[in-house]
């Protein structure tokens, strides 16, 4: 549909052109300046307590500051779901768009997050285990709870059955037997939504993060919008099978680095040419390829941090940057996160990042 829109466009531009009235360059520019400009900011919360876990917490005050902050400086708080449908359509997004997201649907949410969203009017996401919530009625809020909330604005979406790591199977299975179990986790989950709440959005997020390309393209397949917790901002441009979330509880609480991040822009790459985060016969540490989808004149500015190690070296050559860093990545979860001043005098970021996943 899009392609055709743009073969249109072309085409009426292409008559123009042969009169010399436009020109070709200015006609590509101002195309993607337009992609450009609609991006989508995406944080993820879990508990908002004061007596929860704290790497996973963020504090009822501090909350409400988060909130206060986003109203005080103009950030439209916008319904997940209908932001992704516009951004791939092709659609603009305002300026300074943000979607607020909660994983597993902690009993905690009722206390202050949720009553303090609904007396703004905005609107929240909440990613689910259905077999969770039915075993633990302490800890997670009922469907009973979840339907009065789908009633007042909220979207409640797939976090898989339990909560499992998704690509770290058992010793006692094969990878296959692993795959489909998962694949069946998340379709379960989307029947138990639409049984329960009377439709899904088709949105899913994956526990800790974790993905590897058998589940993208499993979900693409389906019909299904991924979400990692690797940072970074979404675009037309971005992998819809595996979007990026800014975290903003835990050690991500700071308003002050917070704000960088919500007024940052998607990386103007090919999300569909990035590497899975899975290392597994890949050299340690790995190499990632941004392949630049339109020209950036400050390229060379680009920095590129890796937690615990100097920053990662940078090669660019032609329309590719190779990102590597200096030292071997520890087992477990790593980011490469990079950043470029976008050079329009807004003092705003192009953001990015590459999620690992050491085995
Ligand atoms: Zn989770």
């Amino acid at each position: 549909m899009k392609n055709l829109k743009r073969l249109k466009t072309l085409i009426s531009y292409s008559a123009l052109a042969l009169f010399g009235l436009v020109n070709f360059n200015r006609i590509a520019l101002a195309e993607e300046k337009t992609e450009l400009n609609s991006n989508l900011v995406v944080l993820q919360y879990h508990h908002v307590a004061d007596d929860t876990p704290a790497v996973t917490s963020i504090k009822p005050d501090e909350f409400i500051e988060h909130l206060n902050y986003l109203a005080d400086n103009q950030f439209n708080i916008v319904d997940l779901p209908s932001a992704l449908q516009k951004i791939k359509a092709g659609e603009t997004l305002a300026d300074k768009s943000v979607a607020i997201t909660f994983d597993d649907g902690y009993l905690n949410l009722l206390d202050v997050a949720l009553p303090e969203l609904e007396k703004r009017g905005w609107p929240a996401t909440i990613f689910v285990n259905p077999g969770l919530l039915k075993k633990h009625r302490s800890h997670y809020l009922s469907w009973q709870q979840l339907k009065t909330w789908q009633n007042k604005k909220m979207t409640i979406a797939n976090h898989g059955w339990q909560h499992d790591y998704w690509v770290r199977q058992p010793d006692d299975m094969t990878a296959n037997q692993w795959q489909e179990q998962i694949k069946s986790s998340i379709l379960s989950t989307e029947k138990a939504i639409t049984k329960q709440l009377g439709s899904s959005p088709k949105l899913v997020a994956f526990p800790y993060g974790e993905y590897d390309t058998w589940l993208t393209d499993w979900l693409s397949d389906n019909n299904l919008i991924g979400f990692g917790q690797q940072s970074g901002v979404i675009a037309s441009y971005s992998d819809f099978t595996a979007l990026p979330r800014f975290p903003a509880s835990g050690n991500y609480t700071n308003l002050k680095t917070l704000a960088v991040k919500l007024n940052s822009k998607a990386l103007p790459i090919d999300y569909k040419k990035l590497p899975s985060p899975l290392l597994a016969s890949q050299s340690n540490p790995p190499s990632v390829d941004l392949h630049w989808l339109t020209k950036i004149n400050n390229r060379n500015q680009l920095a590129c941090y890796v937690s615990s190690q100097p920053n990662a070296d940078i090669l660019h050559k032609d329309q590719v940057s190779k990102i590597t860093a200096q030292q071997s990545l520890n087992k477990g979860r790593t980011r490469y996160n990079c950043t470029l001043p976008i050079a329009d005098g807004s003092g705003r970021f192009y953001w990015f990042s590459q999620p690992w996943l050491v085995k």
